[in-house]
């Protein structure tokens, strides 16, 4: 991946000058080369890629839509990535793990006959209604 400010004139693109916020900007836009799987090298713009890092283990990770075929491609970005792309302007997202892979977990794992003595249950009308009646009255 290769970052890079395009050859033209900051205030000669329409492009640099609003943020779209309606605010004028002389900030040239960067632009970023990268590999998407099927078309090879493909040319994208600041707010093409969107960086992710999970603040849990700070592995990052950047994602843009191919220009070309139109797929959504994520590719893993080592720290000097994410800090080369954030200081060009890329929006960063930082997200953590879901609270669910701290809970203590208890009892047997489930199994393939769980799930379907489930799925049985939500068939039988009198077992879903004793437990809706139980979960409506808390006990
Ligand atoms: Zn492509």
């Amino acid at each position: 991946m290769n970052l890079f400010h395009c050859g033209c004139h900051p205030l000669n693109d329409p492009r640099h000058l609003s943020d779209g916020t309606g605010q004028v900007s002389r900030r040239p836009m960067a632009k970023i080369r990268a590999s998407c799987p099927s078309c090879g090298d493909v040319e994208l713009t600041t707010e093409d890629v969107v960086v992710r890092v999970c603040a849990d283990d700070n592995s990052g990770t950047y994602t843009f839509m191919c220009p070309v075929c139109h797929t959504s491609v994520i590719k893993p970005a080592e720290q000097h990535i994410v800090d080369l792309l954030a200081a060009s302007g890329v929006k960063v997202v930082v997200w953590t793990l879901p609270a669910e892979l701290n809970e203590v977990m208890t009892g047997d794992p489930f199994t393939h006959d769980d799930l379907m003595d489930f799925h049985n249950l939500l068939h039988d009308d009198e077992s879903m209604h004793e437990a809706m009646t139980r979960l409506l009255k808390g006990v």
